[in-house]
């Protein structure tokens, strides 16, 4: 029977963990479970044996394909992939899947929690403002943003969106309004929250040419990945643009000096934490589990993604 390893820097709750070993159980699958662990060595050494392989946000690389001659699959419990070494896992013949809308509801949540933190001053007693009748648009309109969107309404915001690869009838079925270019997002949005995947294409993608454009008192919303927002730029923006403000779950590299200038408008998690939910920890193991099953049982390949 396969071999699955859980390998996980940072451990699932103790009742995602126990999940997990029961889907395994019950499929008669050999487990074992690397926490915590603080040498990539012990990984290197833990996944030498292992078909199967459960990840979180740990990094897979050349390294670690190296070292795991029997490797068949790696599923990511989350969304966002970009730890993965996608063309080294394809050139070792080895599957990479994510569970994608497992952890959406608890990043959704957090975006919309950040913004009305943010709007209320932070909670620091003074008078903020509120987001009915704002205009929120969403930038990317996957799972996460879908639930955003679904919030967002129930707050009474105006949501529009934009994303290429989603046909704008999905939009406008779920009363929001679709925008057909980049520019049309920072133009319009009194609150624009991100949710495009770190990649080639959008890493550093949000620049000045377009932060430029966002109407004064704007707030940017970020819980994709801070790499999709060019820092020099975001500092920028704080200094030229009247009343901007920047919520995040990562932090970025230059928060320092944002703080020392704009510390009263922006607010960063004090590490990733969107889908810090025992909720999502537990879907999104259990989901990790059931798919490696899957795969072996029945070779389906559903959620790979390289
Ligand atoms: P998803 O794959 O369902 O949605 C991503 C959407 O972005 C897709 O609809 C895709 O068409 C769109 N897209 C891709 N490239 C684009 C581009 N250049 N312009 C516009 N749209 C583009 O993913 P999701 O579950 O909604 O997650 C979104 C992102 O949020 C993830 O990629 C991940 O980086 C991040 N995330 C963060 C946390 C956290 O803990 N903060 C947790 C989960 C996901």
């Amino acid at each position: 029977m396969p071999k699955v390893l859980i390998a996980t820097e940072k451990p699932f709750a103790a009742e995602a963990a126990a999940k997990i070993k029961a889907e395994l159980e019950t499929a008669k699958y050999e487990y074992s479970f690397l926490e915590s662990y603080t040498d990539v060595g012990d990984f290197h050494k833990a996944v030498a044996d292992a078909e199967a392989l459960i990840i979180r946000s740990d990094k897979v690389d050349e390294a670690v394909l190296n070292a795991a001659p029997k490797l068949k699959i790696v599923v990511r419990a989350g969304a966002g992939y970009d730890n993965v070494d996608l063309k080294s896992a394809t050139a070792h013949d080895v599957v990479v899947m994510n569970t994608p809308g497992q952890n959406s509801n608890a990043v959704a949540e957090l975006a919309i929690g950040m913004m009305i933190y943010m709007a209320r001053g932070k909670f620091n007693g003074k008078s903020g403002t509120e987001l009915a009748g704002k205009k929120l648009v969403l930038y990317g309109y996957g799972y996460i943003a879908r639930l955003v969107a679904r919030m967002a309404r129930g707050i009474g915001m105006e949501v529009y969106a934009y994303d290429p690869y989603i046909a704008s009838e999905v939009m406008s079925k779920e009363q929001v309004k679709p925008l057909s270019k980049v520019e049309d997002i920072f133009k319009t949005g009194d609150f624009v929250s991100l949710h495009i995947p770190a990649n080639s294409e959008t890493k550093k993608s949000i620049n000045w040419d377009l932060l430029s454009l966002l109407p004064n008192g704007a707030m940017l919303i970020n819980t994709a990945r801070k790499e999709v927002v060019d820092e020099e730029s975001l500092l920028k923006a704080f200094g030229e643009k009247k009343g901007f403000r920047y919520v995040s779950d990562v932090a970025p590299d230059n928060l320092a000096t944002i703080n020392e200038l704009y510390a009263d408008r922006i607010y960063c998690t004090p590490k990733k934490m969107g889908a810090q939910t025992e909720e999502a920890n537990t879907n999104a193991g259990i989901a990790a589990a059931k798919q490696i099953i899957s795969f072996f049982e029945k070779g389906d390949k559903t959620f790979k993604v390289n």
